[in-house]
C-alpha cells in the first residue's frame, strides 16, 4: 500500500513538473507559432461546420484572414461547382466518434482560384479527452492534379496517336513474340489482333529478310547497339509482300535489364518501287545520261553507263565541269548548242555531236541532246543531257563516204574501159566494113551464080558490122552522158530541115519510098541547139517508130512552133508499149516484152532522154499495144 502511495506521489511529481515544463515552454513561445507555421492549413471548426480558428497556411492557401472568416461556414465560405460538400458533413459525423478520416475535394480561394487540397478531418479533445471541436488538416495538392490531368490527356492523345497512325507500332517481349500491335498493323498485314499477339514477329517477315532482323535484335541484346533500323518485307495475309522501315528499341525493367522490345515500321513499299524503277533505269540505260546544275556548270548525277562508254567510275566525275569532257575543238559547237537551249531557240529535235575524253585517254564521239529545266523548290537550273555513242553513226558516214569515193574510181575505170574498147572495136570494124565496099567492087572478075551469094554474104557482113559499130557509138554516147563528158555546142539550127534529113534517112535504110508525112504548126523558128545531139534523138525515135510498125500506115511527125517552146511528135500505127512498161523504156538496155523479134539493144530511148535532158527540154510517152505509140518531144527555143 505504502509502495503503491509512493509510486501515486511520483506519479503527481512527475505530471507536476511536466505541467510546468509544458506551462513554461507555453510561457517561453507561444505554441500558436508552431501551429502557424505548419506546411498544412490547419482549421478548427465547430459540429456545425463554424470556423474558429485557421492557421496562417489557411490564410494564404484561400486568402482570407482569420477575422473575416471566424465564425462563417467553412462550406459555404469555400465551396464552389467541383466542391463536394457531403464529404466534410460526413466526416464530422465520423470525427465526433473518434475516428479520423481523409479525403480529396475541390475547395474555392477568396478570388475564385480552384484549389485541389488533400484533407484530413480530426475529432479535437479538451483537456477532459471531451470531443468538443473538429480540427481540419488540408494540403493544397492543385500542382499534382494538374500534372497528373495533363499526363492523362497526353496519354489520351497518345494513344489516339497509336490508334490512328499510319505507321505500325508493336511490342514484343524479349524473345521476339508480339504482344501488342496498333491499328495499323491490321491495316496493312490483314492480320487482327488474335491472329497476331503471342505470334512470333518473325514468322510474318519474308524468309529472306529473317536473318537481318535476328542479327539486328541480336546486336541490341548484347549492347552493340543502342536500336535497329532495318528495311524488311512482310508478308500480308493475302501474300503481299509489304516493304517496311523498321525501327525498334528495347524496353527496359527498372533494374536496366532488357525485357522485351518496342518498335515502329513504316510501309516504304513505294518508295521502294521507285527506288527499284530508277535503280533499274539509271543501273541499265545505255545512253549516257547526266545532270548538270547549270548555273554552277557542275555535274550532279551520271548514268553508270559512263563506265562502258568512257570509262570512268561515276564518282570521279561528280562536282566537275561537264566542258571539261569536251575535246577543245569542241567546245565551241557545244557551248553554241547549250546558248540555244538557254535562249530557247533549239528545236527539242537538235543534237550536238562532239569528242567525249576517255579515262583511257582517247575520245569517243557522242551525239547529245539536252532539256533545261528550272527548278522552283531548289531554285536551281538544271541541264538533263542525254547523249548516244555516235562512234557507229559517224562509221556508217565514212563508210558511205569510202564507198562513194571506191564508187568513183570503179567508174572512173568503166568508163576508161569502155573507151579503151569501143574504140578498139571501132577501128577493126571500120575496116572491115571498107573491106566489104573494096570487096563488092572487085567481085565483077567472078562468075555469076558464085557473085551473087558472094554479094549477099558481104551485103551481111556490111549490115551486122554496121550494127555494132552504132552499139558501140551508143554506148560511147552513153558513157560520155553519164560521165558528163558530153560534148555540147549548142548554135542555131534548123529544126525542120533537120527532122527532114533524119526522117528521109530513115525511110531510105528501111526502104521505104515515101517519106513520112510531117505536120507543120505555127511559124518556124530557128532554134539554139547542138544540132549533132538533135540528129541521134530524132533518128532514134523515128527509127523506133518504123521499127515498130512494120506492115502498118507509116509514122506521122508533127512540128508545133510554139511561142516559148518547140513541140516534136512521132506518132505511129504499130505494135505499141504495154502499159506496164511504159515507165522503164528510158533504163538502160530495157526492152519490152511485146518486140520479139525485132533487133534492139535497149540503148536508144536512154540516150534519147539524156540528150532532151541536156537541152533543157523534156520528153513524155503515150502508147496502146496494138494501137501504136506516140513520142513528144518539148524542147525550149
Ligand atoms: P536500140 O538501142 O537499138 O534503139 P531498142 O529500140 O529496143 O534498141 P529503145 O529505143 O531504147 O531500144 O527502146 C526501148 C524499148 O521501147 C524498145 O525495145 C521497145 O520495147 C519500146 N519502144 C520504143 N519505141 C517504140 C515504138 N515506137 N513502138 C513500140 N515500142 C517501142
Ligand atoms: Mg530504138
Amino acid at each position: 500500500m505504502e509502495e503503491i502511495d509512493l509510486l501515486q506521489l511520483e506519479l503527481d511529481e512527475c505530471k507536476r513538473q511536466l505541467a510546468a515544463t509544458k506551462s513554461e515552454l507555453e510561457r517561453k513561445y507561444n505554441f500558436e507559432q508552431v501551429l502557424e507555421n505548419a506546411n498544412r492549413a490547419i482549421a478548427i471548426i465547430g459540429f456545425e461546420r463554424d470556423i474558429l480558428w485557421i492557421n496562417k497556411r489557411a490564410e494564404q492557401m484561400v486568402g482570407y484572414p482569420l477575422e473575416e472568416v471566424k465564425g462563417k461556414i467553412v462550406t459555404d465560405l469555400l465551396a464552389g461547382s467541383e466542391t463536394d460538400r457531403t464529404n466534410l458533413i460526413e466526416a464530422i459525423k465520423t470525427a465526433r466518434t473518434g475516428e479520423v478520416t481523409s479525403y480529396e475535394n475541390v475547395i474555392y480561394s477568396k478570388d475564385n482560384r480552384k484549389i485541389y487540397v488533400k484533407t484530413e478531418v480530426h475529432p479535437l479533445y479538451d483537456l477532459n479527452k471531451v470531443i468538443e471541436n473538429i480540427c481540419i488538416y488540408s494540403t493544397d495538392i492543385t500542382k499534382e492534379k494538374e500534372y497528373l490531368k495533363t499526363i492523362n490527356e497526353n496519354e489520351k492523345v497518345y494513344q489516339h496517336l497509336l490508334s490512328t497512325t499510319s505507321d505500325i507500332v508493336y511490342t514484343l517481349t524479349i524473345d521476339g513474340i508480339i504482344t501488342n500491335v496498333n491499328k495499323a498493323w491490321i491495316k496493312v498485314t490483314g492480320y487482327d489482333k488474335n491472329e497476331t499477339i503471342g505470334r512470333s514477329s518473325l514468322s510474318f517477315f519474308h524468309p529472306n529478310d529473317v536473318e537481318k532482323v535476328i542479327e539486328a535484335r541480336k546486336n541490341v541484346l548484347n549492347g552493340k547497339m543502342l536500336s535497329y533500323s532495318v528495311e524488311v518485307r512482310l508478308i500480308s495475309k493475302t501474300n503481299e509482300t509489304v516493304w517496311f522501315n523498321a525501327i525498334c528499341t528495347p524496353l527496359y525493367s527498372d533494374d536496366k535489364k532488357i525485357i522485351g522490345f518496342t518498335g515502329i515500321s513504316r510501309d516504304i513499299t513505294e518508295q521502294k518501287r521507285i527506288q527499284l524503277y530508277y535503280q533499274l533505269l539509271s543501273k541499265n540505260i545505255r545512253d549516257l545520261v547526266f545532270l548538270i546544275e547549270s548555273n554552277k556548270s557542275s555535274i550532279k548525277y551520271v548514268s553508270p553507263s559512263v563506265v562502258e562508254i568512257a570509262g570512268y567510275d561515276p564518282e570521279e566525275l561528280i562536282e566537275k565541269d561537264p566542258f571539261d569532257f569536251c575535246h577543245p575543238d569542241d567546245l565551241e559547237i557545244v557551248r553554241a548548242y547549250r546558248k540555244s537551249q538557254l535562249n530557247n531557240t533549239a528545236k527539242p529535235t537538235d543534237t550536238v555531236t562532239f569528242r567525249f575524253p576517255k579515262k583511257d585517254g582517247g575520245y569517243t564521239w557522242l551525239e547529245m541532246t539536252a532539256k533545261i529545266i528550272y527548278d522552283e523548290s531548289t531554285d536551281t537550273l538544271w541541264a538533263i543531257t542525254s547523249a548516244k555513242v555516235a562512234d557507229l553513226r559517224k562509221m556508217e558516214e565514212e563508210k558511205i563516204f569510202k564507198e562513194l569515193e571506191e564508187e568513183k574510181r570503179l567508174n572512173h575505170i568503166k568508163s576508161s574501159f569502155l573507151q579503151f574498147v569501143s574504140h578498139e572495136f571501132k577501128t577493126p570494124l571500120s575496116i572491115i566494113k571498107g573491106l566489104c565496099e573494096l570487096m563488092t567492087l572487085g567481085i565483077e572478075d567472078v562468075e555469076e551464080t558464085k557473085s551473087a551469094l558472094l554479094l549477099k554474104d558481104i551485103s551481111n557482113i556490111e549490115n551486122e558490122t554496121e550494127e555494132m559499130i552504132s552499139l558501140i557509138e551508143e554506148v560511147l554516147l552513153l558513157e560520155e552522158s553519164e560521165s558528163g563528158r558530153m560534148h555540147f555546142a549548142p548554135k542555131n539550127v534548123d529544126i525542120l530541115a533537120l527532122i527532114k534529113k533524119v526522117s528521109n534517112r530513115v525511110s531510105l535504110k528501111q526502104h521505104v519510098s515515101e517519106i513520112s508525112n510531117v505536120t507543120i504548126i505555127g511559124t518556124p523558128k530557128q532554134i539554139c541547139a547542138d544540132g549533132k545531139l538533135l540528129e541521134i534523138t530524132f533518128l532514134n525515135l523515128i527509127s523506133n517508130a518504123f521499127k515498130y510498125s512494120a506492115g502498118c500506115p507509116l509514122p506521122t511527125i508533127s512540128i508545133q512552133f510554139l511561142d516559148v517552146e518547140l513541140v516534136v511528135s512521132i506518132k505511129d500505127f504499130g505494135i505499141g508499149i504495154p502499159q506496164a512498161s511504159i515507165d522503164k523504156l528510158f533504163s538502160t538496155f530495157y526492152r519490152a516484152e511485146n518486140v520479139n523479134q525485132i533487133d534492139g539493144t535497149g540503148l536508144g530511148l536512154s540516150i534519147v532522154k539524156k540528150l532532151v535532158e541536156l537541152h533543157k527540154g523534156k520528153i513524155t510517152c503515150a502508147s496502146k499495144e496494138g494501137k501504136g505509140t506516140e513520142m513528144v518531144v518539148t524542147l525550149p527555143y
